[in-house]
């Protein structure tokens, strides 16, 4: 058994923190400690820090803007890496831009904006990383961030080591909040890492794509609850159609009436788990159980997570 801390210090320096509490880098504000914390600053880090993971057998987690996750009481017994990788290169000629994974979407959007880029504003208003939002192919209004993948670059583990391997859109496998990273992770110790991503982007004005974005961001705050604590919709929309809708079957079946602890469910949009007052992570989960059973037994459908559970359960 190594000596987590000295490892690390050796191997990423002085930056390197031990025993930080999650919740404060998580948007629902829950979860215990890390046993070791990371803040990667550009693509370099990033790498550095998962090799160092690798080679000394401690699980990872990357965690982007925390804002879909609910970390656990226990916290992580491994290294969590914050992505503050943001680097941003814009080719106007072909209207592509190339972005570390750890760019907030929002600033991209807006600095395409500038450039007369546009396609992106329908996803203005959801706070996520570059890779977060690849990763659970976010989106809004119908559309998906996977739509405009051109390609990714990825931080792999095989057989014979650590690889750098460029994929496109169609290795992806996009499909609704999914995509191949999220459907491999539970099956993999070390699963794949976005590094950069080169996305498509479409020429417009620059005043058209800003009065999207505000029509955008007027919609999302007239129908979410965007001023509670939460990590956005909780569970995945089952099916197509308003009466599919996971909001929809939450309230129908009266899931905004349940409480677990600090933890209930939003009354402007029920599909929002909100953290009211001091909750736990297991009052979340406990809560989420609960709306599951409820949706089950009273409409017969089953709804599933769009969030993440993440360490020890
Ligand atoms: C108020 C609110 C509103 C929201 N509205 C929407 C919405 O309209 N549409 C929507 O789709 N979502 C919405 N969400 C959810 C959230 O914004 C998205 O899921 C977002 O894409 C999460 O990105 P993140 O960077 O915070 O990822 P995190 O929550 O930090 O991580 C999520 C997952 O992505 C993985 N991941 C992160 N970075 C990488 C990487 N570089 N490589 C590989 N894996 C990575 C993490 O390991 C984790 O498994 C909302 C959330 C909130 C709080």
């Amino acid at each position: 058994m190594i000596d987590r801390e000295n490892y690390f210090i050796k191997e990423l320096g002085k930056e390197v923190k031990f025993n930080v509490p999650i919740s404060d880098f998580v948007s629902l504000k829950v979860g215990g400690k890390t046993e070791v914390f990371y803040e990667a600053k550009d693509v370099e880090s990033l790498t550095k820090a998962i090799v160092a993971a690798y080679n000394s057998n401690t699980p990872y987690f990357i965690l982007g803007g925390g804002y879909n996750v609910v970390p656990s009481d226990e916290g992580f017994q491994g290294l969590v890496i914050k992505n503050l990788s943001n680097n941003i290169i814009f080719t106007p000629e072909s209207s592509t831009v190339i972005a570390d994974s750890g760019v907030l979407l929002g600033k991209l959007i807006n600095l395409a904006a500038g450039r007369d880029l546009g396609g992106l504003e329908f996803l203005f208003g959801v706070p996520s990383t570059i890779g977060g939002a690849i990763y659970g192919n976010a989106g809004a209004f119908n559309y998906a961030i996977g739509d405009y993948v051109k390609s990714v670059t990825l931080l792999v583990h095989r057989e014979n080591g650590i690889a750098i391997e460029k994929h496109d859109a169609e290795w992806m496998d996009f499909s609704y909040r999914s995509s191949h990273l999220k459907k491999v992770k539970s099956k993999e110790n070390y699963s794949p890492v976005i590094l950069t991503a080169t996305l498509q982007l479409v020429r417009k004005r620059k005043d058209e794509i800003l009065s999207a974005m505000q029509h955008n961001i007027e919609l999302k705050k007239r129908n979410q609850p965007l001023d509670e604590i939460s990590a956005g919709s909780f569970f995945k929309n089952p099916g197509a159609g308003k009466e599919m809708a996971a909001g929809y079957l939450l309230e129908k079946a009266g899931a905004q009436k349940l409480k677990v602890g600090g933890a209930t469910f939003s009354t402007k949009h029920a599909n929002f788990l909100i953290n009211k007052k001091r909750a736990s992570a297991e009052d979340i989960r406990i809560l989420a159980e609960k709306a599951k059973n409820l949706v089950s037994d009273k409409l017969g459908v089953q709804l599933q997570e769009e969030v993440e559970y993440i360490g020890k359960w």
